[in-house]
């Protein structure tokens, strides 16, 4: 468990807040990069300090379910977008989904010297040695992971990205990414759909993604499983091959 307090808020554009936090409590932190998660603590409105939980193994849910209402943090995953561990601090992008979800509604207000906490939770994208050809799919809430994914790739990554987003003022005009992937941006733009079902259908129609040695998917649950579905019935592509984390369900809130 690693108290931290907000240094900086940052409307990056308009879906998406990036929130650097930091604290000694960091020292010993190490980030591979990658998509690598933490679970955020944050209190609830009303709250005038975070209790983290004092357990640091996995106990530490049982504890946080077992406290008062009016002790009890608010817990949500979110990805290390970057890590600068000689100031003792990272930064968490949130996609931005209005005040249904506390951690967006957190995220839309936080102010420096705000307090939160992390519990390191580790990462999935894990492509075997020679996967030189790979397929990434996500709507906005995997953003952070994919561009950190990109911006660690071996330079000689070849392959096909889908990146699904709440409209074009959100694309990211200059990111790291080897010159070999092609990434395709699909903002919504007020389509009306469920965040996840255009890059769904988009995968779904194209016609040569010339067979990835290894895919990572991650968003909204519909995506996920779909993409998986159609990449093992339709392309034939192996179930081990693929990696595929469901960060969020429509019309659910996580647990926590
Ligand atoms: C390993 C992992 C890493 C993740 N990394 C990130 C990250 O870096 N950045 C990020 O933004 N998210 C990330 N997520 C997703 C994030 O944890 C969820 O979106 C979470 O539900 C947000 O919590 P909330 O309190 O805002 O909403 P909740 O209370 O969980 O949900 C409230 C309502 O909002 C809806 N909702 C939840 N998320 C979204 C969304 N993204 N867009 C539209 N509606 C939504 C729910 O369906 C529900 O109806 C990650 C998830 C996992 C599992």
């Amino acid at each position: 468990m690693i108290p931290l307090e907000v240094r900086a808020n940052v409307r990056v554009s308009p879906s998406f807040n990036r929130l650097t936090l930091g604290g000694a409590a960091l020292a010993g932190f190490t980030s591979p990069g990658r998509d690598h998660a933490v679970r955020l603590f944050f209190p609830r409105t009303g709250q005038a300090r975070l209790w983290l939980p004092s357990l640091h193994n996995d106990a530490w849910m049982a504890e946080t379910l077992l406290q008062p209402a009016s002790r009890r943090p608010w817990v949500r995953n979110y990805t290390v977008r970057d890590h600068r561990p000689e100031k003792q601090e990272l930064d968490i992008e949130f996609a931005l989904h209005g005040d249904q979800g506390p951690a967006s509604a957190w995220a839309a207000r936080a102010r420096p010297g705000d307090p939160a906490g992390i519990f390191e939770e580790g990462y999935s994208y894990l492509p075997p040695d020679g996967a030189d050809r790979q397929l990434l799919v996500g709507d906005e809430s995997a953003l952070p992971a994919i561009l950190s994914i990109l911006s660690t790739a071996p330079a000689a990554l070849t392959g096909n990205v889908f990146l699904e987003v709440p409209e074009t003022a959100d694309i990211r005009s200059r990111i790291e990414s080897p010159v070999g992937v092609q990434v395709k941006w699909l903002p919504r733009d007020g389509a009306g759909t469920i965040p996840g079902a255009l890059a769904l259908e988009t995968v779904r129609k194209t016609p040569d993604l010339g067979t990835p040695s290894y895919t990572w998917i991650a968003g909204e649950a519909k995506l996920v499983t779909g993409v998986r579905r159609h990449l093992v019935n339709e392309r034939r592509i192996e179930k081990k091959d693929i990696a595929f984390i469901g960060y969020w369900r429509h019309g659910r809130s996580s647990p926590g």
